[in-house]
């Protein structure tokens, strides 16, 4: 059972490649970014608690996000295994997700780790923007989910370091060369 996390600074082509990684692999696929989105949309409690934050490029509080999660795990028991995108994005929440992994039984695979230099993420995201409608994906929200991932979610690239999780992938090319980097690492796991 493959349970994963793929992991980079945003705009790095997490969600992107995750639509080709659950595919492929056959995975369960989570991201925490766009739960709290449709959240948004729909106006629920959690989603009106977050759309200032998340619109201003700041994180979701962790207990929000770990609610979510376990949630979802809970509600996941047949899957084959886990995808996660977007999460977890500090310390804390990987602390969480190791519990929430011996609670549930699970084991890591492996934090696939999506490597691009600042000035392309700048360049896809601000691309992404014309289309995507993500009130995030404009210069000032972008500037600061880098002050945010620089601060509170490289952390996290440590930790898993720490447990030997951590694998890096050269995440500049198109999009099926990134994706057979991925493909490389996952064969290995
Ligand atoms: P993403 O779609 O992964 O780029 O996430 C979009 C935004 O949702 C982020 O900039 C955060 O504001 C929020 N978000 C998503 N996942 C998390 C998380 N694990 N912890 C806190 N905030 C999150």
């Amino acid at each position: 059972m493959l349970n994963i996390i793929i992991f980079g600074p945003p705009g790095a082509g997490k969600g992107t490649q995750s639509e080709f990684i659950k595919e492929k692999y056959n995975l369960t696929y989570i991201s925490t970014g766009q739960i709290l989105r449709n959240e948004m949309a729909a106006e629920t409690e959690i989603g009106l608690k977050v759309k200032e934050i998340i619109s201003q490029g700041g994180l979701a509080s962790d207990e929000i996000v770990a609610e979510i999660i376990e949630k979802f795990i809970a509600s996941h028991a047949d899957a084959n295994g886990f995808l996660f995108d977007g999460y977890p994005r500090t310390v804390k929440q990987a602390e969480i997700l190791d519990e929430l992994f011996r609670k549930y039984n699970l084991s890591l695979s492996g934090v696939l780790s999506l490597e691009v230099p600042e000035d392309i993420l700048v360049e896809r995201m601000l691309e992404r923007g014309k289309t995507s409608g993500r009130a995030d994906d404009n210069i000032d929200s972008i500037r600061h989910r880098f002050v945010e991932y620089d601060q509170k979610t490289k952390p996290v690239l440590d930790f898993y370091q720490n447990k030997n999780a951590l694998y890096p992938i050269h995440g500049v090319g198109t999009i099926e060369e990134i994706f057979n980097n991925i493909c490389e690492v996952i064969e290995r796991l």
